[in-house]
């Protein structure tokens, strides 16, 4: 399979991509063509655009969780494309409305806007199998004791604004021939659980790598037992971007091999 990543808030040296603090990537994998979250504007559609990736031919979107720097692009998706009949996948969560400090940040569209412009919405908390090596991993189980215990602002459901604890939050996982590699947007839930349940439902007990968010912000003990559960648990790589300071970059570095990605880089994975 092949991931390019779309958008991400780091650019690389002489690769003339955009930059903006937000996610998209785009998977291939045979003939499905994915779009795994759309980051926060139009630049995914313009990155998407200067490395020939004709979007109009996606089989299916896929949306890790509803905060704007992963759903904000989806408008400006549906404004150019056509993708009538096309599959989005998302826990139900990722449309309730979100605050935090006084600003809106969630989805701006609804699920029904969403059909309304011709995708068929598929909303579920389980796994959902993409393709016979990717699933969408469907709401995390937080079993991990030290992480996804943490709301940011509040979310409407059911009419009351509760604390967030974003449990819309989830992950792809690809079952390849090195082992299960994991995707990930933003791990709100925690990547640690994100990658437990991984290898539970694929029965494996090491992950081949991990990329993306993986919401490691602080310099603190999370970060310690973060760093020490993954090189325990994933055997080659991990690329972690967006939601990954430099500290926490290199607290992971310290134990086992961390590759730099940016908007425009792309890998295959085995
Ligand atoms: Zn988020
Ligand atoms: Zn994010």
């Amino acid at each position: 399979m092949k991931l390019t990543v779309l958008c991400d808030n780091n650019t690389i040296i002489d690769c003339y991509y955009l930059g903006e603090p937000a996610l998209s990537f785009y998977l291939e994998e045979g003939d499905r063509k994915i779009l795994f979250d759309t980051g926060y504007s139009d630049v995914f559609l313009r990155n998407a655009e200067k490395l020939g990736i004709d979007l109009s031919a996606l089989t299916a979107v896929v949306i890790s969780h509803g905060h704007n720097d992963h759903t904000g692009g989806l408008r400006y998706l549906l404004n150019e494309t056509d993708l009538s009949g096309v599959k989005l996948i998302a826990h139900p969560g990722v449309f309730r409305r979100r605050r935090y400090e006084g600003l809106e940040i969630g989805a701006e569209l609804t699920a029904e806007e969403c059909r309304e412009h011709g995708l068929e919405v598929i909303e579920t908390t389980e796994p959902y199998r993409l393709s016979e090596k990717l699933i969408y991993l469907g709401e995390i189980p937080r079993t991990v004791s030290f992480e996804g215990k943490t709301p940011i602002g509040r979310v409407l459901e059911k009419g009351k604004w509760r604390a967030d604890f974003i449990r819309d939050d989830s992950a792809l996982c690809y079952e390849g021939e090195e082992g299960p590699f994991v995707i990930t947007g933003c791990s709100h839930s925690g990547i640690c659980n994100i990658l437990s349940y991984a290898l539970k439902l694929s029965g494996k007990e090491k992950a081949s790598g991990i990329i993306g968010g993986f919401h490691l912000l602080k310099q603190d003990e999370v970060l310690e037992e973060t760093a020490a559960f993954l090189s325990g648990h994933v055997s080659k790589d991990l690329y972690p971007c967006h939601c990954v300071s430099l500290h926490a970059k290199l607290a992971l570095a310290a134990k086992m091999p961390v590759i730099e990605i940016g908007s425009g880089s792309s890998l295959e994975i085995l």
